[in-house]
């Protein structure tokens, strides 16, 4: 009832009144007028006047369905958005989902996460209400090797998405972290459950450090937030709908062409091209230099001895060889 309530407010710019909405909803006018208290105390500012009825004038910045979709341009990416104030991780959720049939796009967004995971079992901080952390599960009739290929579009998605609404110059560092000005505001996690020939299920999950404005002691020096890089608070719900718009654009082009027709973008936004690189993975960890990245989604490193190597995404960290991403 609440999100109703809600909607129908947004539709009108004056007052809508108690009777109205009673009769549109079919419930009593006391249980419209406890909804409304509720939803005051969920931060909206609703005025009332005994004469004219509600009036919405300010919603919070929570990333709740009906807080998001007046931004979203999409068909199916976050048109069913599982909100919670807390969670574990939104993956773990999303892949629970999944596994019970959960619909392509269907999107898992927490305020907070207690257990954020990152890659390779690192764990992701989740400040409450001030990041976005949110899972998207998408089943793609591509092959399982080229599942990692989602992971670089939501990078460009996310990417995309910053510029627009913030006009911060966000960059890639090869594979899955978005970087502002040398530090990172975003990471994105993608997780598939495959057989042999067929995925089953991709959940791509992403944290966005949106208006956080401090970080543990251990990863200050190379994390950041779109608030502290432009010096005021940014709309949260704008943000993440931004993603959600650009990602499915993105990700139908992909379905069908592969990654073929963002390549030069995805380049173009690259922090990794060019610079010195030290690659770590479990077995080996070798230097060169970045010097492309194939229409696979490979990152091409050169070696001193002059031969290249094409790097997987899979289980491996880069690092600039002068700081995190330079
Ligand atoms: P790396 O960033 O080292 O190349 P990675 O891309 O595999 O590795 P992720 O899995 O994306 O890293 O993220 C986990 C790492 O990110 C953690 O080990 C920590 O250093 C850092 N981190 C954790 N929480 C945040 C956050 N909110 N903002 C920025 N960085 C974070």
């Amino acid at each position: 009832m609440k999100d109703k309530i809600i909607r129908m407010l947004r539709q009108k710019d004056g007052y809508v009144s108690g009777e109205d909405i009673s009769d549109v909803l079919g419930v009593s006018r006391t249980a419209v007028w406890k909804t409304i208290n509720t939803l005051r105390d969920e931060e909206y500012i609703i005025d009332s006047s005994s004469r004219k009825g509600y009036k919405l004038i300010e919603s919070p910045d929570v990333l709740s369905q009906v807080e998001i979709e007046p931004y979203l341009s999409t068909k199916y990416i976050g048109r069913n958005i599982i909100y919670y104030d807390t969670l574990d991780s939104t993956n773990n959720k999303a892949r629970d989902m999944a596994i019970e049939g959960a619909e392509e796009g269907l999107v898992v967004i927490a305020e907070e996460q207690t257990k954020g995971r990152g890659r390779l079992g690192r764990v992701w901080t989740t400040p409450k209400l001030s990041s976005a952390a949110f899972s998207i599960a998408v089943r793609p009739s591509i092959k399982p090797e080229d599942a990692s290929g989602l992971t670089l579009i939501m990078g460009d998605a996310v990417c995309r998405a910053i510029r627009k609404v913030t006009g911060l110059n966000a960059k890639i560092k090869w594979p899955n972290d978005i970087i502002v000005n040398g530090k990172k505001v975003c990471g994105i996690l993608t997780e598939m459950n495959a057989e042999i020939e067929r995925i089953n299920y991709i959940v791509l999950g992403v944290g966005i450090n949106i208006n956080v404005d401090k970080f543990p002691e251990d990863i200050k020096h190379i994390a950041t937030s779109l608030n502290l890089e432009l010096g005021k608070l940014v709309s949260r719900k704008e943000i993440v709908a931004e993603v959600f718009n650009e990602f499915e654009m993105l990700y139908d082009d992909f379905k069908e062409n592969g990654l073929k027709n963002i390549m030069d973008e995805f380049k173009s936004f690259s922090v990794t091209l060019g610079k010195k690189v030290r690659v770590i993975s479990i077995n080996e960890e070798f230097e060169g230099e970045a010097i492309d990245i194939t229409d696979d989604g490979l990152l091409v490193v050169k070696l001193e001895d002059g031969s290249t190597r094409n790097v997987i995404s899979g289980d491996v960290s880069v690092r600039g060889i002068s700081g995190y991403a330079e």
